[in-house]
């Protein structure tokens, strides 16, 4: 028996059996690259779900980690946190918003909060009765029973019930149904600016800005889901900026940790005052460690240049996946930025997974016919054409379906 199928044995006993794992035990990573319990080495193209943007063990992130590490771990939110105030500064640098970070552990909370909110800022000014959410057809916005309620996903909800009263759901992409669907108890709209756990589905040019011009006529809250898309991952440091749209509410997690669990939501002051004393918090939210790493991330980004060089790869990386229409089985490639969704046709994406996971590329299937890939941004152009290569071959191997 090989190490990965005895690491899969025990996972079977020890574990809740609600992952469907690949048959992969992962123990080391470098850059782009992670090496299995058998030495086998794969390109990470997952990205451990768009969140490595700095790649596996990235210098900056060790040595912030280590550092941080060896001064002071966690003391709670009792008290002030020097590395999570310089975190929210450098935050609010690069929104739209001047003030009003707040942290938390992941991306579920922050949409947690975020709807949380929502509600308080319209029921603190006398409009309780305005507590209604409006959110899109297949998102996803995390697996709390809140964040579970507006991605609005049957197969997520199931068994579930009863979910949380208030929430309605319009056709993503639609502006018609958007302004019909808003109305005088309308609390906020939660949009992702682009779809991803639905398979990289971008909203169609001017969505954002109909959302946010038809919100605020209607008096509510546009609150952005950036978890997947924000800190880099499209080629801007927000997806929102490539339509020039400033939202009430934004919330980030994934990316900006890098792979240290990490959750923030980012409110202008208007709102963000609402979150008034006792109202919400978080044992860990913004601890020493998670902020001592998303700091070093902001600055890989922005100083680091690594934003700039993430678009030219990640221009590279398309084109060279566009070449593969050639071969008759990729039908479109979609997304932005290095969050790329390549669109099968006449073969199962499952099917394509495994075969490019042999050939030693991990790229994730969404549904029937979508690969998802979030590589780190630190990708180079050699690793993208590597890439684009064992695909190829993944799925010229593939059998038809
Ligand atoms: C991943 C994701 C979440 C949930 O984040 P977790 O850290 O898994 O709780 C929420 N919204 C979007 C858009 C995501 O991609």
């Amino acid at each position: 028996m090989s190490q990965t199928e005895q690491w899969a044995a025990r996972a079977q006993r020890a574990l809740t059996p609600n992952y469907r794992q690949q048959p992969v035990a992962l123990v080391r990573g470098e850059g782009v690259r992670v090496w299995d319990a058998d030495g086998k080495s794969y390109l990470e193209f997952l990205g451990g779900v768009a969140v490595n943007v700095l790649g596996h063990c990235h210098p900056a992130a060790v040595a912030a980690l280590t550092e941080q590490g060896r001064t002071l771990w966690h003391v709670s939110n009792h008290y002030f946190v020097p590395r999570q105030i310089e975190l929210a500064e450098a935050l609010l640098a690069v929104t739209p918003f001047a003030r009003r970070a707040f942290f938390c552990n992941s991306g579920a909370e922050a949409n947690e909060v975020m709807l949380k909110l929502a509600r308080k800022y319209h029921a603190d000014q006398g409009h309780a009765e305005r507590n209604e959410i409006l959110s899109t057809v297949n998102s996803f916005h995390g697996r709390s029973l809140f964040t579970v309620t507006a991605g609005g996903q049957e197969k997520y909800q199931h068994g579930f019930e009863p979910l949380v009263p208030g929430v309605r759901h319009v056709p993503y992409g639609d502006v018609a149904a958007l302004e019909r669907a808003l109305d005088r108890k309308t609390a906020a709209f939660i949009v992702e600016p682009i779809q991803g756990e639905a398979g990289v589905v971008v909203a169609p040019p001017g969505y954002l800005t109909a959302a946010r011009e038809l919100t605020r006529r209607a008096g509510a809250l546009l609150c952005l889901d950036e978890v997947q898309t924000g800190v880099g991952r499209t080629g801007k440091m927000w997806a929102h900026e490539w339509e020039g749209v400033a939202p009430d509410l934004m919330s980030s997690a994934k990316a900006l940790g890098a792979g240290f669990p990490i959750g923030a939501l980012l409110a202008s002051e208007e709102v963000g005052l609402h979150l008034s004393a006792g109202s919400h918090g978080s044992t860990y939210g913004g601890n020493a460690l998670a902020c001592a790493v998303g700091l070093a991330v902001l600055r890989e980004l922005t100083q680091g240049g690594l934003l700039e060089r993430s678009r030219l790869v990640g221009a590279h990386l398309r084109a060279r996946l566009e070449a593969l229409t050639a071969g008759g089985r990729v039908a479109s490639v979609r997304g932005q930025g290095l969050l790329l969704g390549v669109v099968l046709k006449g073969v199962r994406a499952g099917a394509v997974m495994q075969e490019a996971r042999q050939r030693g590329l991990l790229v994730n299937a969404i549904g029937d016919d979508v690969l998802r890939l979030a590589p780190p941004l630190t990708l180079t152009t050699a690793e993208a054409a590597e890439a684009a290569d064992l695909l190829d071959a993944a799925l010229a191997a593939a059998p038809a379906a």
